[in-house]
Order: structure tokens, then C-alpha cells, then sequence
């Protein structure tokens, strides 16, 4: 586990700030109070749950022949697909497309995939300027962090940290309200949306019978992002499949109710791909960047292929006990909490992040709250098996464990020794890590053994 170390330390320093739990914990609590308000706009919500498990279940069992249908479909539409096997091809095809067509700016929408294949970094190397529109990612950019939640990027900043980041880069003043900074970016990525040359987006949904691409957004950016550059580049995981645009009635409500509480996001669109002859708006030119990066290695994972059936509605993280105490950036992956904590391994390498699903309490809140119905939880633990199979156990940890187990099946073994000693051992041991942060362990007097004999007079 490579990365565990630094990890734990994050982990350890985020849990013990206080203020950072205390904002990140309000700010959740508030979605959790309107989820279960927005449930009752379904007649029966488990129904919906089990038609949408079952809808992109049929979707990731029939990938390949879904994907190929969307990019048929898109192609009748006028559009273009590529195919992207990693971050690195994918990021070259994006290059290419706006060095062809000569792109300096390029506005974006909110789309964990592109943080995913680091394709701001890679833009600028080359001279294009790539600008956020959504407001929390460009929240985020102004302060040269990564997004914090993948629903809600900036949620742990307070409105003050935001007026004093607008006050550093723009020179607002200090005491703005959330609505003058609100206004503020309004007022400065209305010129960025005039001015880019292309707009890039992520897909909520890639709809095979109609090769068209659903977009939910709440502030419009995404339809400024896609209606006034001349170029249109969507990039989209493979997994973001839905076989039909009928299935749509279920999965937009779903996704924001299961994520914010909301009913319907404000701005719900669909591209049909480029603008057609008889329209007036719309991109002159359309693409789809199909990315794979690491997807098919979940596919092929008998037991947690089902993971792909996400769609990103945040819900997983809000539920975790331990996401909202060590927060979002402690991952240090874009998919974070819970689900974040099934994919990236497969995604980025066991070694490399295994350790996130180590980081559970296994309660299920996660699996309880998911629209999808994954059993986040249990694929946790099919993580933590997979890697212990893969990959050596240190014989250290092997040694331990053996020993242990003989120990505490073996009464005689157990009954070894003076309780005393074995107290202090065991305070010793215990000194550095619990006793650290909790109320000191009090050791009984006596074993639960002698107490039971003593009690029922064996
Ligand atoms: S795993 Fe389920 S709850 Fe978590 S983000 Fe995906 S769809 Fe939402």
C-alpha cells in the first residue's frame, strides 16, 4: 500500500479540525434534510431505485453493444466519436481538435472526468486557456485546488473564504454577500463565454437509441459552454451508458433528487449533436471523447463490475461517517468517499489506492442511500480480498494474525500468564494509538474468565 502513509496523516490532521468538520458536516446536513422531501415526489422511491439498479445494470452487462449503438447513433447525427484508452490519448485528441481549429479559450463545464485526465494542465502547456464556468469549480481554479466533492467542489469553503479569495483576485470587498460574489463571477464569465472559441463539457447520461448526450446542470453554465463557442467536445467515460432516451424520465429526477434533494435540476439538455441546417444556434462542430482509462478493468472484475453503474450523484459521500471527518481532499483522487474508494483501484492501480477501501466503517450507509442500489460496502470488502489474494501479505502481518487466532481459540492458551502482565502489555500497546485520542482504556481486574467461573461457580 504505497500511499497509506501519507494518507493517514491527512486523515489524522482533517479529523482533528474542528472547524473543517464542523463546516463540512453543516453543509451535508443541509442536502440530508431536503433528500428525504424530494423522495416524495416519487410515488413509491424503492420502485425507482430498483428500476434504475436494474436499467444501468442492463447497461454495463451490455456495454459494449450500448456504446457501440450510441456512437452509431451520434454519427447519424452529425457528430464525431473518438476513442480515448487513457488520459494521455484522450487529452491529445482534446489538443488536436482545438489546434485544428485554431482554439485559444475554451470555457468548460463542470465534468469530473476532465480533472480525472488532468486536462487543464495539458491545455495550458499548449497555449489554450481553459476557464471553469461552473461557479464552485471556479471557485476551486481561483485557489488552485482540486474539487473538494464530486457534486459540490467548493463545499468546504465558507462564504467569507470566498470573499477573501474574490477580494485577493479581484480586489471585492471583504464583507460582498454570497449573492455580489455570485454576481461578480456572473459578471466576469459572461465575457469568457463570448469570447471562447470551444466549449467542453462531461456527459450525465450518453443515450444509445438516440446518440444524444443529457446534460443536468443548476446555473446554465453548461448550455453558455454549448450554445455560443462553434466547437462542442464532450468527454464521457463509457460507463455513462443508458440504453434509451425514455429511461431519462427515471434518471434525471433520481439523480438530483437522490443527490441535493431537489426534484429536477434546473437545467436539463439534451445534444442531438451539431447545429443542423435549419437552426440558428448550436455548435458548428460536435465531438465525443470515449474514455476507457482504467473503466474496463472494472468491467472485467466479475464481482465489482457493477460499481460502473454509478451516476455520480454524490449521495454515497454525504451518508459516510468517514468521509465527513476527513473530508474530500484527503483522498487524493478525483472520485472520492465511498465510491471513489471501489473504483479508484481499479482505475489507478491496487498498490497505489487499496488502501481508501481499508478506509470504512463498513456501516452501509452508502449502499442504504445509493439510487442505483450498489453494495458499496460489500464491494469494499471484495476490494480488500481482492488485494490480499493479489498481492503478498508481509509475513509480519501473516505471523500476527496466525498467532492470534491460535491464541483465542485456545482457552488454556488464553488462560496463560498473570492478568496483570498481560494488562500492562496490552496498555502499552495501546498507549500510542487509542489512549492518544480517546478516554484511557481501564483494564478489569480480572479476565472475563475467572469473573464467569467466579459468577456461575465452574
Ligand atoms: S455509488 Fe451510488 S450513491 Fe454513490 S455517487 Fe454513485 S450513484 Fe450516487
Amino acid at each position: 500500500m504505497k500511499n497509506i502513509k501519507p494518507f493517514l496523516k491527512e486523515a489524522e490532521k482533517k479529523t482533528f479540525d474542528y472547524e473543517h468538520r464542523k463546516r463540512i458536516n453543516h453543509n451535508i446536513s443541509k442536502y440530508n434534510e431536503n433528500v428525504p422531501k424530494g423522495r416524495l415526489q416519487f410515488d413509491d422511491y424503492e420502485l425507482a431505485r430498483d428500476q434504475a439498479a436494474y436499467i444501468k445494470r442492463k447497461a454495463v452487462y451490455n456495454l459494449e453493444k450500448y456504446i457501440l449503438e450510441f456512437e452509431l447513433n451520434f454519427k447519424k447525427n452529425g457528430g464525431e466519436v473518438l476513442w480515448a484508452e487513457d488520459a494521455s490519448e484522450a487529452n491529445d485528441l482534446i489538443t488536436d481538435i482545438l489546434k485544428k481549429n485554431d482554439c485559444k479559450t475554451v470555457v468548460k463545464s463542470k465534468s469530473m472526468i476532465t480533472e480525472e485526465i488532468q486536462l487543464n494542465p495539458y491545455l495550458k502547456k499548449y497555449g489554450i486557456e481553459p476557464i471553469e464556468t461552473d461557479l464552485g469549480e471556479y471557485i476551486v481554479q481561483l485557489n488552485d485546488e482540486p474539487p473538494y466533492h464530486i457534486v459540490t467542489p467548493a463545499m468546504h469553503k465558507s462564504k467569507e473564504d470566498v470573499a477573501e479569495l474574490f477580494h485577493e483576485k479581484f480586489a471585492t470587498p471583504l464583507d460582498y454577500t454570497p449573492q455580489q460574489l455570485t454576481l461578480e463571477a456572473r459578471k466576469i464569465l459572461r465575457d469568457k463565454f463570448i469570447q471562447a472559441d470551444a466549449g467542453i463539457t462531461g456527459a450525465n447520461f450518453l443515450v444509445a437509441d438516440s446518440g444524444a448526450i443529457c446534460l443536468t446542470e443548476n446555473e446554465g453554465n453548461a448550455r453558455l459552454s454549448t450554445s455560443i463557442p462553434d466547437i462542442h467536445i464532450v468527454v464521457a467515460g463509457i460507463e455513462r451508458i443508458i440504453p434509451s432516451i425514455h429511461d431519462l424520465a427515471l434518471f434525471i429526477p433520481l439523480l438530483s433528487t437522490a443527490g441535493t434533494g431537489q426534484h429536477i435540476t434546473t437545467y436539463n439538455t439534451l445534444f442531438f449533436g451539431p447545429k443542423r441546417s435549419d437552426e440558428l444556434d448550436g455548435p458548428k462542430k460536435m465531438y465525443v471523447v470515449l474514455l476507457d482509462n482504467g473503466r474496463t478493468n472494472l468491467l472485467a472484475a466479475p464481482e465489482q463490475k457493477e460499481a460502473l453503474a454509478c451516476i455520480r450523484c454524490g449521495a454515497c459521500l454525504n451518508a459516510c461517517p468517514v468521509y465527513k471527518n476527513i473530508g474530500g481532499h484527503t483522498y487524493n483522487t478525483v472520485y472520492n468517499g465511498p465510491i471513489g474508494a471501489v473504483i479508484t483501484p481499479f482505475l489507478k492501480g491496487f498498490n497505489e489506492f487499496v488502501h481508501l477501501s481499508y478506509a470504512t466503517t463498513l456501516c452501509g450507509s452508502c449502499t442504504s442511500v445509493c439510487p442505483v442500489k450498489i453494495p458499496i460496502d460489500d464491494f469494499l470488502l471484495k476490494n480488500k480480498h481482492h488485494y490480499t489474494e493479489k498481492y503478498k501479505t508481509p509475513w509480519f502481518e501473516k505471523f500476527v494474525w496466525k498467532n492470534v487466532s491460535l491464541f483465542l481459540t485456545k482457552r488454556n492458551l488464553m488462560n496463560f500468564g498473570s492478568v496483570n502482565l498481560k494488562n500492562s502489555l496490552a496498555a502499552m500497546a495501546l498507549n500510542k494509538s487509542w489512549n492518544k485520542r480517546k478516554i484511557p482504556i481501564k483494564m478489569a481486574k480480572k479476565s472475563f474468565n475467572q469473573q464467569w467461573k467466579e459468577k456461575f461457580k465452574h
